[in-house]
């Protein structure tokens, strides 16, 4: 990299990965812009109730924590090994590193990026500020790392709407709703569909077993896809003991059908049709090539997320990072290696490593 004019660096999204991202092209001699169309770590603080299953030593990097430590030495940080929730998460490390020194000139919250196209030398960006106001940008690299958590998929088979889906999706609950705290008036004593086998599906319908107990009138539909006896594979001798318990706990409230709970697998879902806010629903599909209904008063879609690519340009310059990189399955630590790869591919330096390996 010239030493007389440093190349710029847009990052787009201040979660994790944007946050550390940011870090690293500022150790690495780069002038940055960091935008996010909410607050730090926004898409975190929407799932802030549940608690993480990798430890934070995982989730933090040598690089955050040093920048933590540098402007306070006597900060108080979670130990290596503590289990936290996203909220503990987010406002022990995400948004102090986001107003340190460092990041804190390069933050602008509240600014949506809309567009992103290619020009001769770098790329020019489409923003629009916390008011209203829209302006361009430029980059000489792009690092997208805005998730995919606001855009959930479809809930329909074949990963398009169901039938009258697209009407009642205001009505449905695409994320983690904190069943056990301020969203348990809602669902206490409902008759609920949950739609899903991933590890959110898993940690919603132990949540609902818990409120079955609580409140006997609480009955659940649990609806996936799968041909599994268990809805969740576990993952062999997993290294993160949170995720397993989770998986276990959810299989076997699936297989035992505790907690006024209905298992349906190999579940298709045809129509979700809404009779009004709060006038429940009616879902049709095939359950085993055979037709079903159910009339539910809530709709959870626990059914994982999808990229937005409007916000994609391909080539050289503009890279991916982070849970949008991939379908599902992201992990932090994956996201830390990837800001390492940008970096020795855009500074040409293959062994470029700013991580200290025994502090992270
Ligand atoms: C419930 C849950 C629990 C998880 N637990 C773990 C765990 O224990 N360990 C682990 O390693 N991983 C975990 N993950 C997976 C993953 O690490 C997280 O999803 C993580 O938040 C991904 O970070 P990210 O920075 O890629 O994206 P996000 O955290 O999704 O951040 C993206 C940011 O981009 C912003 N943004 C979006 N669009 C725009 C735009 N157009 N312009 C400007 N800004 C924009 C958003 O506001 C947001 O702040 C979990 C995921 C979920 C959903």
């Amino acid at each position: 990299m010239s030493k007389a004019a440093p190349q710029k660096v847009a990052v787009l999204g201040a979660g994790p990965i944007g946050l550390e991202a940011a870090l690293y092209a500022k150790a690495a001699g780069f002038t940055v812009a960091v935008y996010d169309r909410g607050a730090i770590a926004d898409h975190i603080r929407q799932w802030g109730h549940v608690r993480m299953f990798t430890p934070f030593g995982v989730n933090a990097t040598s690089l955050g924590l040093k920048a933590l430590l540098r402007e306070k030495p006597n900060r108080t940080l979670p130990a290596a090994t503590d289990i936290i929730t996203g909220r503990e998460f987010r406002d022990a490390y995400l948004v102090p590193l986001g107003e340190t020194e460092q990041l804190l000139e390069s933050l602008q919250q509240e600014t949506t990026v809309l567009h992103v196209g290619r020009v001769t030398k770098g790329f020019r960006l489409l923003v629009r500020a916390a008011k209203g106001q829209e302006r361009i940008d430029t980059a000489d690299f792009v690092l997208d790392c805005t998730g995919t958590f606001s855009t959930p998929k479809w809930l329909g088979d074949a990963g398009i709407p169901a039938v009258g889906e697209l009407t009642a999706r205001s009505q449905i609950a695409f994320n983690i709703d904190d069943i056990p705290g301020e969203r348990k008036a809602h669902y206490a004593g409902r008759s609920i569909a949950l739609i899903g086998d991933g590890y959110s599906a898993a940690t919603t319908i132990c949540a609902l077993a818990a409120l079955a107990v609580e409140h006997s009138a609480t009955w659940v539909f649990w609806i996936t896809r799968g041909a599994r006896g268990q809805p969740l594979p576990r993952i062999a001798n997993d290294p993160f003991k949170e995720r397993d318990r989770l998986a276990v706990k959810a299989n076997s409230l699936a297989t035992r059908c505790d907690g006024n709970l209905e298992f349906h697998p190999q579940t298709v879902l045809d129509e979700v049709v809404s009779h009004g806010p709060d006038k429940g629903f009616s879902i049709a599909g095939r359950s085993n090539g055979k037709p079903i209904s159910y009339s539910v008063e809530r709709v959870i879609a626990n059914v994982g997320y999808r990229p937005d690519l409007n916000l994609r340009v391909e080539g050289p310059g503009y890279f991916v990072l982070g849970a949008k990189s991939r379908d599902a399955g992201f992990l932090l630590r994956d996201g830390f290696e990837q800001i390492r790869q940008v970096f020795a591919t855009i500074t040409g330096n293959a062994r470029l490593d700013l991580y200290d390996k025994k502090a992270a």
